[in-house]
């Protein structure tokens, strides 16, 4: 089924804005430059540009493969010889589109980064109407190990809805048995991962988490506990959130507890930072696309 002409046109906008900002990052990123930088600068764009981030800009870093965005005060910076993975997501009225580009300052690493765009572009070329997706993941990492690299096999691409930044279809980044076909109007982001060929080629979950997300709605025996949820879940809806987005909202003291809180009673819930298992470094490239019948639109 093909999509409402009003939504496609709002898919257009949000990737027209992920799509600049994306650019833009190629440039901008730079070694020795603080994290929180990046992080707001691509924040302040979308909202620039009368879009709304879909998550928080996600900057991860070596062998960070996905999920770190600044948390308050952040201090880190862009290491020298690092693998910058800068994850841009932007919406119109919940229509997501979600772009992410590898910036290298490794010459000895700069061949993950352009495999990555390389399985990336091979799958645009191969997505539409009907197609399995372990055939998209079977492609991907065809083109993966013809450059001498590996796949991370435990991260996907992923169908987008409203207000939804993962639903429905998983895209792998190698062949799987799961038995899901692309359908035409299917709005769909690939994003192959790649790392080295000795690396164990899949992610853990690390111990840190700077990106949330509304869960459900409880009853919060705590004033400000009630009034955090409500900001919650009016401003994000069901989308991930920074706890930079707060600043401001209420005093440091009443947030800190009400924060703990929602996380305790599982009003809302964190994502874990990725790390590839062996500590090898992993570059990225996505773009959201729209399905169509014999091909598909590239939307950022
Ligand atoms: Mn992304
Ligand atoms: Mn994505």
């Amino acid at each position: 089924m093909s999509l409402p002409e009003d939504v496609v046109e709002k898919y257009h906008r949000a990737g027209k804005i992920v799509r600049e900002i994306r650019e833009e990052m190629k440039h901008f990123v730079k070694e020795g430059m603080p994290i929180i930088e990046i992080c707001e600068k691509v924040e302040e764009f979308i909202n620039k540009k009368d879009g709304v981030p879909a998550f928080p800009c996600n900057v991860s870093i070596d062998e960070i493969a996905a999920h770190y965005t600044s948390p308050p005060g952040d201090e880190r910076v862009v290491p020298s010889n690092s693998l910058v993975k800068v994850d841009i997501g932007a919406h119109i009225n919940g229509y997501i589109a979600d772009s992410a580009v590898t910036v290298c300052f490794s010459p000895e690493h700069e061949k993950l980064a352009k495999a990555a765009e390389e399985a990336l572009r091979v799958a645009i070329k191969t997505i539409q109407g009907g197609i399995s997706t372990s055939k998209l993941g079977s492609a991907i990492q065809r083109i993966i190990k013809a450059y001498g690299c590996k796949p991370v096999s435990n991260l996907t691409g992923h169908q987008i809805g409203r207000y939804l930044i993962h639903t429905g279809k998983s895209v792998p980044n190698v062949p799987h048995l799961i038995g899901s076909k692309i359908k035409v109007g299917d709005v769909v982001a690939i994003e192959p991962f790649v790392t080295v060929a000795k690396a164990a080629g899949r992610v853990n979950n690390g111990n840190e988490k700077t990106i949330f997300r509304f869960v459900k709605r409880k009853s919060v025996d705590n004033l400000y506990g009630r009034r955090l949820l409500d900001y919650i879940q009016r401003n994000f809806k069901t989308l991930p959130f920074a706890e930079r987005w707060f600043k401001g909202f209420m005093p440091q003291e009443h947030y800190l507890s009400a924060f703990q809180k929602l996380l305790r009673i599982k009003c809302l819930t964190a994502y874990p930072v990725f790390i590839e298992a062996s500590k090898k470094p992993v570059a990225q490239a996505e773009h959201t696309v729209l399905v169509g019948k014999n091909g598909c639109e590239v939307l950022t």
